[in-house]
């Protein structure tokens, strides 16, 4: 019986990789997605993995399209909560709808997606929860006080929800990727990636959306049970304590 995977953001960026990653390891893969229908629809025709488009900041709009990924699929063994957005700002300029949005999606979004699946995974004795935190959700980043509290509230959520269901066979990790070359760090100006972000990474680069999949095929394979509430970081090297 192939498990099925649940991937939220999953249709571009690192969700792109990992849902296709999945998929070669020998998932069903469902991809969640917001709004995007081009790159959705141009990720199907790429990969022949399914995608449905709902809105992660919503309970009831995860709850329908959870209830569509397992009609379709069949009961979702992996979810990979990884959607997520930036609205940075620095924090005497943050308005309380930058706040918030990111918050309902990087933070709230996880129960939201994680609520619908729980009772299921508990009830069949098997489950892999797999988180996409951040290094700035670790250290703490300038101009993304939203970010950072979100991010760090996952790290929270996830050792939290990895004792809840350690008896019934659920692991609970976080991923934590630095700096990967998306659509969302290549939205930082050329000049402060090259001389501010580039040179504090060790490895001397991006890294690239395949090495974090890496990690998440790791964490959701069944022998990866006695792996849980443990954050792994993928960042090139970056130190910080
Ligand atoms: P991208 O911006 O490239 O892609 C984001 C994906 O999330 C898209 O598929 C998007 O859908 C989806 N999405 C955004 N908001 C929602 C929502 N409300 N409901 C459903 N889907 C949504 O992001 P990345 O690939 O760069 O980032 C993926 C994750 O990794 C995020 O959680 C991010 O915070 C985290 N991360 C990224 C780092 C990086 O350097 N890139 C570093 C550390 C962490 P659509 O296409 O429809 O817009």
């Amino acid at each position: 019986m192939e498990r099925v995977a649940l991937v939220s953001g999953g249709t571009r960026g690192i969700g792109a990789a990992i849902s296709i990653a999945l998929k070669a390891a020998g998932y069903q893969v469902a991809a969640n997605y917001a709004g995007n229908d081009e790159r959705a629809r141009a990720f199907e025709a790429e990969t022949g993995i399914q995608a449905f488009k709902w809105d992660v900041s919503s309970y009831e709009a995860c709850a329908e399209g959870i209830a569509k990924v397992e009609a379709a699929l069949g009961p979702v063994d992996v979810l990979v909560n990884n959607a997520g957005i930036t609205r940075d700002a620095m924090f005497h300029k943050m308005t309380p709808g930058q706040w918030s949005e990111v918050i309902n999606t990087n933070l709230t979004g996880l129960f939201n997606m994680t609520h619908p699946v729980w009772t299921g995974m508990r009830d069949r004795s098997f489950g892999r929860i797999i988180n996409i935190s951040s290094i700035n959700g670790q250290k703490g980043q300038m101009g993304q006080a939203n970010y950072s509290a979100a991010k760090a509230g996952d790290i929270g959520f996830t050792k939290a929800l990895a004792q809840e269901g350690a008896s019934k066979n659920i692991t609970v990790n976080a991923i934590c990727p630095g700096y990967i070359a998306t659509e969302m760090v290549m939205a930082v100006p050329e000049k402060v990636l090259n001389e501010r972000i580039i040179p504090q990474i060790p490895v001397g680069r991006l890294g690239q959306p395949e090495e974090i999949a890496r990690c998440v095929v790791f964490l959701a394979a069944d022998e990866a049970g006695f792996i849980t509430g443990s954050t792994i970081t993928a960042n090139g090297g970056q130190y910080f304590v």
